[in-house]
């Protein structure tokens, strides 16, 4: 391309430009100060710009005497028109990555650079360096109100007979409808309660600090565990992944975290005297917590008291009060995720990869790379493992196998 120094004088603005550009002329003129001219104007060849003419007009403001300028030869009239509309429109389409652009601001604003020079107002900037944007700071705000009698008469029984509670929160939208729900009556039962959240290694990067936010922002107090092992370095030494139908990692890394908790507190507070809260749509009944209202589910020599409040909650009411707290939920749903839990899971459905692919293509890459290390042998005829190994290896890996691929019974949210 070539770009040739100009009189600013021999250089006249479109008459019919439809863009309006005003608002932004002081704050190019202050990148053009601090970065100098880097991007040349586009003219035809009368000199009457096609694009660059906030540019233009900053360099005006500025004084400036030249400028870089390039001539778009070749073009038909029409196409120079359109080139003026297409060259603002496709700034408008495109969008900022809201993961990568609070990282590098604040990478700036740490090595002391004058943020303004960006070009965003102090609030937008705000924004993205307290979190990524209004949507996930969202996770801030105060509980999202919701009905006592959300909850059967029954549930409310479990809840105030007991001495503590334990909300285990994993972050996903049920978990947080419960909690949201729980935190403002426990406390005005003034009821002895916490959160826990395990850490297995193998959450998305931003899960933790949501989970701390959305407590805080409650005033519940949090108990962040580690599982027993790190789960990731736990499959890469096995060479696999969790079991299908026992479902393992749960068992062992999530709940068995858990559990300890409710032994810890069962001698403070006495045995028969600790419940453990989770959530759980009221059609949603895959797991041992969710397939009643209250379960008692013995481990070693203890009895651990399980609640799904919301276990007689219509699916009406229930999506309602869900659809008022999405706001503050976990931004990765905005993203396209289904679940929160382990970036790895073998039991998702394919709108979770696309997902994962899409906004983490690294933890994809590993989980490709997991794909073709493990050992598949074991799942043979495991419709769950197949179905992974199509998506993650492709038909022609998958059908090694001798059996069809399946691609029914993906696993519900959590
Ligand atoms: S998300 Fe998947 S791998 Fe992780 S604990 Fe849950 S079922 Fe297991």
């Amino acid at each position: 391309m070539k770009i040739t120094q100009r009189k600013i004088d021999t250089i006249t603005p479109y008459e019919n430009n439809p863009r309006q550009n005003d608002n932004a002329v002081e704050a190019v003129a202050k990148s053009i100060t601090e970065f100098g001219f880097r991007q040349p104007i586009v003219v035809d060849a009368d000199g009457v710009i096609i694009a660059g003419h906030t540019r233009y007009k900053a360099a005006m403001m500025l004084g400036l005497d030249k400028l870089p300028v390039h001539v778009a030869e070749g073009l038909s009239p029409e196409q120079v028109r359109a080139y003026r509309i297409a060259d603002n429109a496709s700034g408008e389409l495109a969008k900022w990555d809201k993961q990568l652009l609070p990282i590098e601001i604040s990478e700036l604003q740490q090595a002391d650079f004058d943020l303004s020079l960006l070009g965003f107002d102090e609030d937008t900037l705000e924004n993205f360096l307290v979190g990524l944007d209004d949507s996930d700071a969202s996770a801030d705000g105060p509980p999202v109100e919701t009905d006592e009698s959300l909850a059967n008469a029954d549930a409310m029984g479990y809840i105030e007979a007991a001495e503590h509670i334990i909300v285990q929160f994993s972050g996903g939208k049920d978990s947080s409808l419960v909690l949201n729900w729980a935190a403002p009556i426990l406390q005005k039962l003034g009821k002895s309660f916490e959160a826990v959240f395990v850490e297995t290694g193998a959450e998305f990067p931003d899960l933790t600090p949501y989970i701390i936010r959305f407590c805080e922002s409650r005033q519940v107090p949090l108990r962040l565990l580690q599982s027993r092992e790190n789960i990731i370095l736990h499959w890469f030494k096995k060479n696999s992944w969790p079991d299908s139908k026992y479902r393992d990692c749960i068992h062992g890394f999530i709940n068995d975290a858990v559990n300890r908790v409710f032994v810890e507190r069962e001698k403070e507070f006495g045995v028969g005297k600790v419940l453990i809260m989770r959530g759980g749509r009221s059609d949603q009944k895959t797991t041992l917590s969710k397939s009643n209202l209250y379960q008692e589910v013995g481990f070693g020599k203890h009895t651990a008291r399980l609640l799904n409040p919301f276990f007689n909650t219509s699916a009406e009411e229930y999506d309602a009060q869900l659809e008022k707290l999405r706001p503050q939920l976990w931004n990765g749903y905005e993203l396209g995720f289904i679940r929160t839990a382990c970036w790895a899971c073998p039991f998702q459905r394919k709108d979770q990869w696309d997902a994962l692919k899409k906004h983490y293509p690294l933890l994809a890459e590993e989980m490709k790379r997991f794909a073709r290390r493990f050992n598949w042998k074991q799942y043979k005829g495991d419709k769950t493992f197949q179905r992974m190994r199509k998506y993650w290896l492709g038909d022609a890996a998958a059908a090694t196998d001798g059996s069809a691929i399946d691609d029914s019974n993906p696993i519900g949210e959590e």
